[in-house]
């Protein structure tokens, strides 16, 4: 088949604005998923159930699902996760089309130039197909369907959900402990050029459609792609989850720009966020503990921010402490944020995700942790906290006597006069200072543009 539109690497990265924009598939404001199976005779044939893209009117928003089944020899269960999580790459390889996330998060747009050069849906079933027999010559026929009836989809999405929490059941009883490789995924460097995951049995990459024995099958299969072995090496820090094998790696990967990680800590070398996270843990200052907001939440954090603006301090490969891109998988673990106190430190979560992974909080805690149903800003989550007996709430009074303290002893010093170069004031427009952990304190600040000596 021909297909109307450049294929191939040159496309990855393309964004789509909604002006160029002309319909967009799943995401937020609608549903979807993406699913590959592993199955015995696959026929080798794209088929389209429900509207094409030319029975949509320009700027609509459609349900969208694509169902890849494969078959081939030596073709095992464990290889279906990794094998999905390329449909993101392969759509990305199109010219006009862009494609985000993963599992049943998936969202994507396709390009008014595009469409207009003739590109349909059941082109993009015909590319999908013919990459994964190029790129994995061990499948032997690959049936995709592509479906936009929106009835068709919401019975399908069951039958997905249901494999994707067996998936992700399979690898739970595995442990960190229990291997001596873990492994890296550079996938999204494409668009987050110093992003690496590293996925082990306990931190399923952050995505979430990558888990360990996902990773494993993967490496193994395919020894020169995106996803390889990291010896562990030495474990210097068990509680933060530091190992000298992780660093090693991750500093080549990274380009030298990351040179340590903390698998289990969002303050101290978090992992670096690509953007594609299920779920994001962010600090909150003022009571020093953790909220963690996911994707499908709409409503605002106790920062006032929503998902997106939070998403953003910490995407595009960074590595920011006190914020971490996690899955919802890594929640599950007994070793989620353990390096900073775990469960212990967590003061909020939306209320649809405190109730999905209600089996992994403990249960002592479980009513101290606050929802958007709760609190909306941060003294309403002091207070909270504080009637509910939280955990927290213990260090919380420790550190205003520290403070009163402190502050006593600082009235008899005398604070030396600073003084900050000129050229300060005169940075370039665009550039932002972030600062972490910072307290300043001052009585009054003045900037003044330096005036242009006199020639
Ligand atoms: S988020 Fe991580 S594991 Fe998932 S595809 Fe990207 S790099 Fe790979
Ligand atoms: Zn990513």
């Amino acid at each position: 088949m021909n297909i109307p539109v450049s294929v191939g690497p040159m496309n990855e990265g393309e964004r789509i604005r909604k002006p160029d924009m002309y319909v967009e598939l799943a995401g937020p404001k609608s549903f979807g998923f993406e699913l590959v199976k592993v199955v015995d005779n696959a026929e080798d044939k794209v088929e389209v159930i429900g509207k094409e893209l030319d029975e949509m009117k320009e700027g609509e928003r459609h349900p969208f699902a694509i169902i890849v089944k494969v078959s081939g020899d030596n073709l095992e269960e464990e290889l279906e996760g990794v094998l999905e999580r390329r449909i993101h790459e392969f759509f990305n390889y199109i010219e006009g089309v862009m494609h985000l996330n993963q599992r049943d998060q998936i969202w994507i747009r396709i390009g008014k130039e595009s469409f207009k050069k003739g590109l349909r849906l059941k082109h993009i079933g015909e590319v999908v197909k013919q990459l994964f027999k190029e790129e994995f010559p061990f499948i032997k026929s690959c049936e995709v369907t592509i479906i936009t009836d929106p009835e068709k989809i919401k019975e399908e999405l069951e039958k997905a959900k249901e494999i994707y929490k067996k998936r992700d059941e399979r690898t739970r009883a595995l442990k960190e402990e229990d291997v001596d490789v873990f492994y890296g995924c550079i996938m999204c460097q494409s668009f987050a050029p110093t992003h690496v995951c590293v996925i082990t049995p306990d931190r399923p990459a952050l995505c979430g459609g990558i888990n360990y024995l996902d990773a494993r099958a993967a490496a193994k299969i395919d020894p020169n792609g995106p996803i390889f072995e990291i010896p562990k090496g030495e474990c210097l820090d068990e509680t933060l989850g530091v190992y000298s094998g992780v660093n090693e790696v991750v500093s080549e990967r990274s380009q030298g720009s990351v040179e340590s990680f903390c698998l289990h800590s969002a303050l101290n070398n978090p992992c670096t966020s690509c953007g594609c996270f299920e779920a994001v843990v962010f600090y909150i200052p003022e009571v020093d503990g953790f909220g963690v907001v996911h994707r499908n939440f709409k409503g605002e954090t106790p920062l006032g921010l929503p998902f997106s603006s939070i998403a953003g301090q910490c995407s595009g490969g960074k590595q920011v402490p006190g914020f971490v891109g996690v899955s919802i998988g890594y929640m599950m673990s007994p070793k989620f944020l353990q390096g900073d106190g775990g469960w212990k430190r967590v003061v909020w979560l939306p209320k649809e995700l405190k109730e999905r992974i209600k089996e992994a909080i403990p249960e002592e805690l479980y009513d101290k942790i606050a929802t958007e149903e709760d609190v909306s800003s941060v003294d309403e989550l002091i207070k909270f906290l504080k009637e509910k007996g939280h955990p927290i709430v213990e260090s919380l009074g420790k550190e205003e006597v520290e403070e009163v303290k402190e502050e006593k002893e600082e009235e008899d010093i005398k604070v030396p006069e600073i003084s900050i170069p000129g050229e300060f004031a005169g940075l370039p427009p665009g550039i932002k200072i972030v600062l972490y952990n910072c307290i300043i304190k001052a009585e009054k600040i003045v900037i003044t543009k330096e005036k242009e000596p006199k020639k």
